[in-house]
């Protein structure tokens, strides 16, 4: 019988003997669900997918990875736009079945492993009043998301999620694991918080928590036109930092509650979170309520957790997109982005995120995410309908995503797509970069960890 593709390029069983965890290889039972991720329109086929239980695991795969010369993804909630979470041929180190999580609720602090997600761990603090900002969606794994940066629902008031990382269990391509901190391998601590999965695979994080139990939030839906886009964006440039606002503008899904006349018309679905007291939240969401004709209301005191409410059967999108900073969206601007939406044909969407508060008060040389002082984050997308080509789709994001950049041509590497060397480059300006790459040399030397939004080893 011949070995299932790819896995002839390595010894699978020599690698089945050094771990305590599964290596699923096709043919397997499970390795067909285990080989998705979250975008779609891929047909994933890694030669083998490893199932770590514990840190010698990683080190052991990592281990075999670099004396095998096999190209290594590293996996954890599957959500990277340039599907870096799995690799064809090669081998997929698959962080989730690592879910331990350790709270110390008296130190306020949470020792989360790298394989949960950011809606398990939000869940798990819910019961002591405790929390700590990943972004928007529960399904999204906490280290992408951390390792990148992570803004979301409490950025503004406390930071991005590298923000709150007090420690990491990190194993480098030389099969170390290594504990970094502030005090311990600061370099390599700086590098994680910004700079993703190129010096290593981190295997669980300490993370900063704060009280927070109730906050007024959820989603309001408005009828999209520009005059309402542009007192939304009013009110989410003005909002106090306990707020921060995620402006999506898009045609309307069927949303259960919103009349079927309004479905796949465009709408201004606003996800709204505020910290701090009940009274103070309703003031700060109150003028978005006000920005234009209301098609839903679910803004309300709840707790945090609900935000990370479980999703329904998984989704596998299609997406072409990219992302870009603003410093503002004005009148004209809002007129720009609703034409440019009405023009298109098929589910686009313009998001806008305001920044600013926590997130600018760190400085830029404090962590490898450096664009502190951008005060918009833009999201654009296209999501492909069954069979659609890509090419319009494609050139609808580009000519929409350069009618919003103002600036330079930085961004956010955890929303960048497959997007190629010089808009890597362009998520770590100035001396991040040089100080990635003299990183990268000294912890990464041959570019084991290249499977990513690759920062090269400084020649
Ligand atoms: C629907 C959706 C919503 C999103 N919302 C937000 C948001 O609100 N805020 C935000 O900041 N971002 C958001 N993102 C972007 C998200 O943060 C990135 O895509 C992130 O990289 C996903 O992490 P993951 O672990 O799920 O993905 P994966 O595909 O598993 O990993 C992504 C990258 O990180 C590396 N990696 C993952 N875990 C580790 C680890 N433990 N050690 C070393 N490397 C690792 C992988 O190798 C890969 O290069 C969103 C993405 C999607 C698809």
């Amino acid at each position: 019988m011949s070995a299932p593709a790819g896995t002839e390029r390595f010894p699978v069983d020599t690698l089945r003997t050094r771990l305590s965890g599964r290596v699923l290889i096709p043919g397997d039972p499970e390795y067909d669900d285990a080989r998705l991720i979250a975008l779609g329109g891929l047909d994933p086929s890694p030669a083998a997918i490893a199932r770590p239980v514990h840190d010698d695991d990683v080190a052991a795969v990592v281990s075999f990875a670099r004396e095998h010369g096999v190209p290594l993804a590293v996996r954890g909630g599957g959500h990277s736009g340039a599907a870096h979470g799995t690799v064809n041929d090669g081998l997929v180190l698959d962080l989730r079945d690592m879910t331990a999580l350790d709270v110390d609720a008296d130190a306020r602090t949470v020792w989360a492993d790298a394989g949960l997600t950011a809606g398990d761990v939000t869940k798990a603090l819910s019961p002591y009043g405790l929390a700590v900002g990943f972004g928007d969606t529960a399904t999204v794994g906490i280290g992408g998301i951390t390792l990148g940066g992570g803004v979301g629902f409490l950025s503004r008031r406390y930071g991005l999620t590298i923000d709150n990382l007090l420690a990491a269990d990190v194993v480098t391509a030389d099969g170390q694991v290594r504990r970094v901190s502030a005090d311990h391998e600061p370099e390599l601590f700086w590098g994680i918080r910004g700079g993703g999965g190129n010096f290593g695979v981190v295997t669980r994080f300490q993370l900063r928590l704060e009280a927070i139990s109730q906050v007024v939030g959820g989603m309001l839906l408005l009828r999209a036109t520009s005059e309402a886009l542009a007192a939304v964006m009013v009110a989410a440039q003005n909002s106090p930092e306990e707020l921060s606002p995620i402006v999506n503008v898009m045609p309307c899904p069927p949303i259960p509650g919103v009349p079927a006349e309004h479905h796949g018309t465009l709408v201004i679905m606003c996800e709204l979170c505020a910290v701090g007291s009940t009274a103070d939240g309703e003031a700060a969401v109150a003028p978005f309520r006000a920005a234009g004709e209301v098609l839903l209301d679910g803004v309300a005191p709840r707790p945090y957790a609900e935000l990370f409410a479980e999703e329904g059967p998984a989704f596998r999108p299609v997406v072409r997109g990219t992302s870009l900073f603003l410093d503002a969206v004005d009148a004209d601007l809002a007129v720009a982005i609703m034409e440019r939406l009405e023009a298109a044909d098929g589910m686009r969407v313009v998001q806008l995120r305001p920044l600013g508060g926590a997130i600018a008060r760190v400085p830029a040389d404090a962590t490898a995410y450096a664009h502190r002082d951008r005060r918009l984050m833009g999201y654009v997308a296209a999501i492909l309908g069954p069979g659609e080509d890509a090419q319009g789709p494609s050139d609808w994001v580009a000519g929409t995503a350069d009618l919003l950049r103002q600036g330079d041509d930085g961004v956010y590497v955890n929303f960048l797509f497959d997007e190629g060397h010089e808009r890597v480059r362009a998520a770590y300006p100035g001396a991040t970069w040089d100080r990635l790459t003299a990183l990268k040399a000294r912890v990464d030397p041959t570019n084991l960890f290249r499977r990513n939004q690759n920062i090269p080893p400084a020649r």
